[in-house]
């Protein structure tokens, strides 16, 4: 079903498509799943791999945002906190709850965070992930046993979401395979093409593997490239005004002995009014993020020195064992796609992080901004506009309910495959029949692998990136790990794709030339 020849064969048979979705981040996977289970027929084309671009950078949270509750943006905190509550009930081999921790230093801070995050969790309603409650000094130091001590007050519980992004991005993508949609990774999107009303009537696009080209029509088009979306949009128009400016935030990966226990931390304000997120995943810490406005954009951003900085030095004004850049495992950037300033004084902070569905005058729709969080909420309102602009039959949104593939409902955490949902039987098949499949791909790792060769046969996996940035996600967990690793996943992607040694030896190449910039020298 997931077969790369078999997806393609469906673009030779389909003369005009419903709906065609450029980009396989968060927001386009999530339009894809929508049109397909309202009965549309859908393409998707992503052209690198899905959460190639911000989808497999975020901070991992899935969550209301304590912050903008803040800034008094009830109705997106609203918003989230419901889309968090049925990603937990939807991909709940996925999304955890996860308890988070605020160590207070000022004796009023607790009950200023207390009183804040009780209206967080009346907010969450039917949907709460538990209730938030100041604790004491010595539970604070139980619970947090890395956590400077010294001037501590107390400090306060709350509860949020936390998650694998790529993994729920590629099991996104699985889904709307599964109910009927066609999804292609490495499918770039060259061109808009447009009828005799100057309407967006099609695209043409370059499958990046064999350099073919291909012609497609579609009665909807519809831009969801996050940072890329002006790229899009001067397809369409040459002379369209700029709407989106990159705000970088990069994370810093650290070993679990940083923070040892389940909580998170959370710094609602670092020194430059910022906050600041400790949250343990995969059995590593991810320690982010920044925000910092750029003027360009690209795949693989680049973390600023002034960022690292800044991370380290936080850090390690609220933990009592010394972080150096000697510690970190991996280090990646990420980028916010953030609605263009309308003039140059307005702080990242104070622009708009709702999303926003932009209709161009050809009818090309676009969707923007949002979180990851609200992925669902907002292929929902895309979908709607849709319907009204074209003026469709009404047809009701499927995706409240809808389980994500893998999820049954039930998580067993003590199966180390749980993360994988119902696909765990499948990996273990694999050991079954081939045992040395069972052994770890690294001295330093937990990770099989069973997992690379599932990817590949059964995740749409097709380059080394694939596999160890988004499947098993080494590069953002142990980026030196991940290098070394790489001749060994070259040459299982070469037996199962039946390629050649000269194509491994590309594929580890390329694959080198990404890994170098998630190690921190
Ligand atoms: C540092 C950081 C931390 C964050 N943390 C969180 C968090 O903890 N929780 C949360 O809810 N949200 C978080 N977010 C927000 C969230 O990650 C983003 O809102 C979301 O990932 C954006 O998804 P997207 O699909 O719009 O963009 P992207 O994921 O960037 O996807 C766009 C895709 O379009 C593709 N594309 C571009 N041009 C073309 C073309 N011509 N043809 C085909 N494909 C194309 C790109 O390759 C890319 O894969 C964070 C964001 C950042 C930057």
């Amino acid at each position: 079903m997931f077969e790369r020849s078999l997806l393609i064969d469906q673009l030779k048979h389909t003369k005009k498509w419903d709906v065609i979705i450029i980009g396989g981040g968060a927001t386009g996977l999530g339009v894809a799943l929508d049109c397909t289970t309202r009965g549309y027929k859908t393409l998707l084309l992503e052209q690198v791999d899905f959460a190639k671009g911000t989808s497999s950078r975020s901070t991992k949270l899935v969550h209301g945002g304590v912050r903008y509750l803040a800034q008094g943006h009830i109705d997106l905190v609203k918003e989230a906190l419901h889309e968090r509550g049925l990603m937990l009930k939807n991909a709940s081999h996925l999304v955890g709850n996860q308890p988070f921790i605020i160590p207070n230093y000022k004796w009023w801070d607790k009950w200023f965070y207390t009183l804040g995050l009780k209206v967080y969790d009346f907010l969450a309603g039917k949907l709460s992930f538990g209730k938030s409650m100041g604790i004491s000094k010595s539970e604070t130091v139980n619970r947090l046993s890395t956590v400077r001590k010294d001037k501590l007050k107390g400090g306060v519980v709350y509860h949020d979401g936390q998650f694998d992004d790529a993994r729920l991005a590629v099991n996104i993508a699985q889904t709307a395979i599964e109910n009927g949609a066609t999804l292609l990774n490495h499918f770039k999107v060259k061109n808009l093409t447009k009828d005799e009303k100057n309407l967006v009537n099609g695209i043409i696009a370059i499958d990046t593997e064999t350099l073919k080209e291909y012609e497609l029509s579609g009665r909807t088009i519809i831009n969801a490239t996050g940072v890329f979306t002006d790229e899009i949009l001067k397809m369409d128009n040459q002379h369209a005004e700029d709407k989106i400016r990159p705000s970088q935030g990069i994370h810093l990966v650290l070993d679990r002995s940083f923070l040892p226990g389940n909580d998170a931390i959370m710094i609602p304000k670092t020194d430059d009014g910022r906050v600041l997120f400790l949250v343990p995943w995969h059995d590593r810490v991810v320690v982010g993020t920044t925000d910092t406005l750029l003027d360009s954009h690209s795949l693989e951003p680049k973390p600023l020195k002034e960022e690292i900085n800044f991370i380290l030095d936080t850090a390690n004004k609220y933990l009592n064992k010394h972080v150096t850049k000697d510690d970190v495992l991996s280090i990646f950037a990420g980028l916010r796609p953030l609605a263009a300033p309308k003039d140059k004084s307005e702080k990242t902070k104070e622009i708009s992080r709702s999303h926003k569905i932009i209709v161009s005058n050809s009818e090309l729709i676009t969707i923007t901004g949002g979180k990851w969080t609200t992925y669902r909420k907002m292929a929902q309102d895309t979908v709607d506009k849709m319907i009204n602009l074209k003026n469709l039959q009404q047809r009701d949104c499927k995706t409240e309910d809808l389980l994500i593939h893998g999820a049954n409902g039930t998580v067993d955490k003590s199966n180390r495959l749980f993360f994988y949902g119902t696909d765990k039987y499948g990996i273990q098949k694999l050991i079954d029949e081939d045992p040395t499949l069972a052994e770890p791909l690294h001295p330093r790792l937990e990770f099989t692998k069973a997992e690379v060769v599932w990817s590949i046969k059964n995740e749409m996996a097709r380059t080394i990136e694939d596999v160890l940035a988004r499947r098993v996600r080494v590069l953002f967990l142990d980026a030196k790990a991940a290098i070394e690793i790489s001749p060994y996943v070259g040459e299982v992607l070469r037996k199962e794709l039946n390629q050649t040694d000269e194509w491994r030896q590309i594929q580890i190449s390329e694959f080198l030339t990404v890994a170098d910039q998630y190690v921190l020298k």
